[in-house]
């Protein structure tokens, strides 16, 4: 029986593990299909304070681990394939054994959505991200591509056209999922341009690790065109890893958890930390302070149920 099972290895698990073994509460942590999280899919962070010269992202959720280590965190690898919440303790399928534990920390993370092209994968990190907040710094002066037609594309272009020299949003389609202001804002911003009714059928260049250009197609025309970018950013959602919890701890419709304070979800024993409840900041020091709050709930958690 163990007193605190974290789920998933990013930021937010790796946090909860150094506060929670220095508690001296023998954390477990289940490493996930992504040991590391979403930061060991890029490059230099510049934004994680305590680092004047950036540092990169593997490095940086390495050193969380083996801090988490030394301090008596124990790491699996593996996935949680399936739980039960309904009664204490909670047990937690990891890949087909079932362990169980007083409490839980759910810090699986919101993964973002990909176009699914082999080079768009092979060049994360090199010109391909997902996230504007983390990497629009390193396009100053460039060219920049959004792909997106939702409230979150507008707000990407907008916030990539202080950086970029020009910003084009691409759009499979003509109608637009994001608000009427929102849109607007976009239409007046003289940095961006739209090509509506066009897919991305390839990144150039995985050969250079950089990226260079893109292949569009008009879906309406059939027009094939290419075009130079340097930056080029996804904009078209994220979806929460909660599907194994399903049902048992309260979700908003999309499957983000549903906070009931601090770091509470709708399951008393069980909290949340990091991207899998926030769907605003996303953040590594976002996610890791919450690995942080949750950490603490669990330690008073624990207290209070005379363990
Ligand atoms: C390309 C890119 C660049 C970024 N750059 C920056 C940056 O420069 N600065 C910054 O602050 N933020 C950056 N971010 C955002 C940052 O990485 C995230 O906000 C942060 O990683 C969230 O941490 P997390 O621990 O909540 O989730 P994640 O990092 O997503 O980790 C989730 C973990 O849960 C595990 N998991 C999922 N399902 C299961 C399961 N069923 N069982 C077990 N484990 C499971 C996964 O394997 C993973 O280890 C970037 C993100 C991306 C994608």
């Amino acid at each position: 029986m163990r007193d605190v099972v974290i789920i998933g290895s990013g930021c937010a698990g790796n946090t909860a593990a150094i506060y929670t073994a220095r508690a001296n509460l023998k954390p477990l942590v289940i490493a996930g299909h992504e040991a590391g999280g979403q930061l060991s899919l890029t490059t230099l962070v510049e934004n994680f304070p305590g680092f004047p010269e950036g540092i990169n992202g593997p490095d940086l959720v390495e050193n969380m681990k083996k801090q988490a280590e030394h301090f008596g965190a124990e790491f699996q690898h593996g996935s949680v394939v399936d739980a039960d919440l309904s009664q204490r303790p909670f047990r937690l399928n990891i890949e087909g054994e079932w362990m169980e534990t007083r409490t839980v920390i759910v810090a699986t993370g919101a993964s973002a959505r990909w176009l699914g092209l082999e080079s768009e994968q092979k060049l994360i990190g090199h010109g391909v991200s997902s996230c504007a907040t983390c990497d629009g710094f390193f396009y100053r002066g460039r060219k920049i591509i959004v792909v997106g037609g939702g409230d979150s594309a507008m707000e990407e272009a907008n916030f990539l056209s202080r950086f970029g020299s020009e910003v084009t949003v691409i759009h499979r389609r003509e109608e637009f999922r994001a608000s009427k202001i929102m849109l607007e804002r976009v239409h007046n911003n003289p940095k961006v341009k739209f090509l509506l009714n066009t897919v991305v059928e390839e990144i150039f260049d995985v050969s250079e690790k950089l990226v260079t250009g893109v292949r569009l197609r008009n879906v309406k025309t059939g027009e094939i065109r290419t075009q130079d970018v340097d930056g080029f950013f996804l904009a078209i959602g994220h979806v929460p890893n909660t599907r194994v919890f399903k049902g048992q701890i309260a979700t908003d419709p999309d499957g983000y958890i549903l906070s009931q304070g601090g770091a509470r979800t709708s399951v008393p024993g069980v909290f949340h930390a990091g991207d899998v409840q926030d769907r605003t900041y996303r953040q590594a020091i976002t996610a890791s302070a919450a690995g942080c709050m949750a950490a603490i709930e669990v330690e008073r958690f624990l207290e209070a149920e005379g363990h």
